[in-house]
Order: structure tokens, then C-alpha cells, then sequence
């Protein structure tokens, strides 16, 4: 079998474009399989002169053609001729780097990933939550699922890079003329164009929209934390591969906890009465109501530890502590019996006229404010 389209269809190399089609209808109906029956020598070649037909009944292709290059199969010249590349290594001369051969650029790629923000609040760090979250992302185009054309449609070869994706260029510089390959405008690099784009999301492959994503936050999590949820990005162009989608953890601020790593620190005011003679408080902590005894004599900045009322710690297990700062507030706006019942009390204990004492350097209120300073 020849591989000289020409002489597929039995036509001279100066035929007329109306000589060719009428080659063309002849041999094809001879061959036509509905005609030709289960002969598959004759299935051969009705899609050699489909093949031949196709090249030189295109005025651009079979000047191609005529040049050396076959026009019908993407990415190479024809078996024993010449493709593109070929002709012009002989004309220049052995090629540049650059004019390596590289495919076209796939239409399909991967979709971009995604960050969310999560704004929990203490509670929903501390036991971990299960919530659902919206994002505005790109999924498959229902009706072309990806192809980017119009149903019943398909992408057609690039006519002008015939599938390469790219064009060679001749570029004149003081080392001579030096071969470069460009990607090719037409078809922008793909190799195809679509001639019917999809019309419901315009040759994209994909559509907007939005869509609710349900996680389960584990205890733990942190300001900054990103939790993973793999392939539910958005859909690439063309329907390639989803993205990741990140939710990025934000914690706000508790009105009365502050988080340390995984335990909690709180201030509590207590009366100087109840602190010099002891008493029992409740206190509402993230986990509902919980007693705390106050031993008689207690002093300010006492820390109270509540083993195990803190944040969970994140995928070990287990929970961090909640340490409750005690605050000794001196009352203020005495009236005459209280300023009265102070004096006698003071007079009892021997206060009356107190003693100037420093108390050491590292103690007291000072060195607490030093460690704050310093950022501890
Ligand atoms: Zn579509
Ligand atoms: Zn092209």
C-alpha cells in the first residue's frame, strides 16, 4: 500500500481540488464497508482514502502536505517523508535546544487548592466539633462532564500546529538563523480547539458553584491549624483532577479563658473576707459548673489547678488543665461599722501601725510583672 496520498487516489500532484473530490467519491463508495461487505483488506483502504482525502481535500493541509509534513497525524511527519522539523534541520542545519520536540499542553490539569477560613470559638476547640462549611468552588460541567464541547461535538487537530501544540519559528540573530519552537497561537498551545464549545460553561469543563463540605474539627486545634480535606477543591479546566480544599483554623477570643498551649488560665476575684476565712465556690467552666475550695488564708495570684479541665490535646487523647489565678479584692467605700470592725481587727492582730517590710526580690507582685515583661 502507498503512503503517497496522491497516489491513493490515483490523482496527478497538479490535480484540481474538484479533480480530487471526484477521485475521492469514486474510490469511496467502491470501498464504503456497507458496500464492500466484511472485507477487511477493503475496510483498509476506505480509511486510507478517507485518510488521503482528508489532507489533500483541505487546501492549508495538502499544502503542508505538499511541503513534506502530513497534516492527518498529530505529532510527526509521515512514515519515510519528511515532517516540519526534518525539513528545516536540513535547511539550517542540525538544530538548537530549543527546538527539541515537545508535546501539546494537556487541556485537562489539576484544580487549584483552596483555603477557608473556620473561626471556632473555645468550646468547640476544646471537645472538637463537627460543622459544615460552604465554599465557592468549580465542579465537572454536568452536561459535557469535562470535553469542553458542545454535546455530539468533539475537539478537532489544530490545523495550524496539526496537534504539536507548538510552531517552529525562524528567528534571524548574529549567530545566523537559529530554530525556536513557540507555542502555537492558534489552539494556544493544546494541539486541538474546540470547534463547538459547550455552551453551559463555555469550553471550560467546569461550572461554578457552591458547595457545603461537612468535617469533624478534632479537640485540639489551634490558631493557624489547617485541616486537609483531600479532593474537595475545585475541578481543574477541561475536568482534570480536584484540588485540596484547606480550612485554616481561627480561634476566637473566650471572655474569660485564655489558652496556653492546651491548658487554660483564668482570673478569679475573690472577696479578702472569703480569702482570709476560707470558703467554697462554684465556678462555671467549659465543662458546666464545678466546686472549688478556697483554703482559709488564701493569697492573691494563688493558682488553683482543675486537673484535666483544659483543652483536648490534639489526636493523643486526653486534656490539658484549667488554672484558676485567684484576684483578693480589698473593699472600697467603707461604711462607719465596717471601717469600725477593720480597726478592731487590726487592733487584735497587732496592724495598727505595720512594720515597712521589702519582701525578696523574687517574690511578690513585682517579679510576676518582671516575668510578664520579659514574656514569660
Ligand atoms: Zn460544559
Ligand atoms: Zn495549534
Amino acid at each position: 500500500m502507498s503512503n503517497d496520498y496522491y497516489e491513493i487516489l490515483g490523482v496527478a500532484h497538479d490535480a484540481t481540488p474538484e479533480q480530487i473530490k471526484k477521485a475521492y467519491r469514486k474510490l469511496a463508495r467502491e470501498h464504503h464497508p456497507d458496500v464492500a461487505g466484511d472485507d477487511p483488506a477493503a475496510e483498509d483502504r476506505f480509511k486510507d482514502v478517507s485518510r488521503a482525502y482528508e489532507v489533500l481535500g483541505n487546501p492549508e493541509k495538502r499544502r503542508a502536505y505538499d511541503l513534506g509534513a502530513d497534516p492527518s497525524s498529530p505529532g510527526g511527519g509521515m512514515g519515510g517523508g519528511f515532517g516540519f522539523q526534518d525539513i528545516f534541520e536540513t535547511f539550517f542545519g542540525a538544530a538548537t535546544g530549543a527546538s527539541a520536540q515537545r508535546g501539546p499542553i494537556p487541556r485537562s490539569r489539576r484544580g487549584q487548592d483552596a483555603l477557608v477560613r473556620l473561626d471556632l470559638d473555645l468550646t468547640e476547640v476544646t471537645f472538637g466539633v463537627h460543622r459544615e462549611v460552604a465554599v465557592d468552588t468549580a465542579v465537572l460541567c454536568p452536561t459535557c462532564q469535562g470535553s469542553c464541547c458542545r454535546p455530539g461535538t468533539s475537539p478537532r487537530t489544530c490545523e495550524v500546529c496539526h496537534g504539536r501544540g507548538t510552531v517552529q519559528r525562524v528567528a534571524r540573530s548574529f549567530l545566523g538563523q537559529v530554530m525556536t519552537n513557540q507555542p502555537c497561537a492558534a489552539c494556544r498551545g493544546f494541539g486541538s480547539t474546540i470547534p463547538e464549545p459547550c455552551t453551559e460553561c463555555a469550553g471550560e469543563g467546569r461550572v461554578r458553584s457552591r458547595r457545603t463540605l461537612a468535617v469533624d474539627v478534632p479537640a485540639g486545634v489551634d490558631t493557624g491549624t489547617r485541616i486537609k480535606l483531600t479532593g474537595q477543591g475545585e475541578v481543574g479546566p477541561a475536568g482534570g483532577p480536584a484540588g485540596d480544599v484547606y480550612l485554616e483554623v481561627r480561634e476566637r477570643r473566650h471572655e474569660v479563658f485564655q489558652r496556653d498551649g492546651d491548658d487554660l488560665h483564668a482570673t478569679l476575684s475573690v472577696p479578702m473576707t472569703a480569702a482570709a476565712l476560707g470558703t467554697v465556690l462554684t465556678l462555671d467552666t467549659l465543662d458546666g459548673p464545678q466546686e472549688v475550695d478556697l483554703h482559709p488564708g488564701t493569697q492573691p495570684e494563688q493558682v488553683v489547678t482543675l486537673k484535666g479541665l483544659g483543652v483536648g490535646h490534639l489526636h493523643v487523647g486526653g486534656r490539658g488543665d484549667l488554672h484558676v489565678h485567684v484576684d483578693v479584692t480589698v473593699p472600697t467605700a467603707l461604711d462607719d461599722e465596717q471601717v469600725e470592725l477593720l480597726q478592731r481587727l487590726a487592733a487584735l492582730r497587732g496592724e495598727e501601725r505595720p512594720e515597712a517590710r521589702f519582701a525578696a526580690s523574687h517574690q511578690g507582685v513585682f517579679s510576676k510583672l518582671r516575668d510578664k515583661l520579659a514574656g514569660r
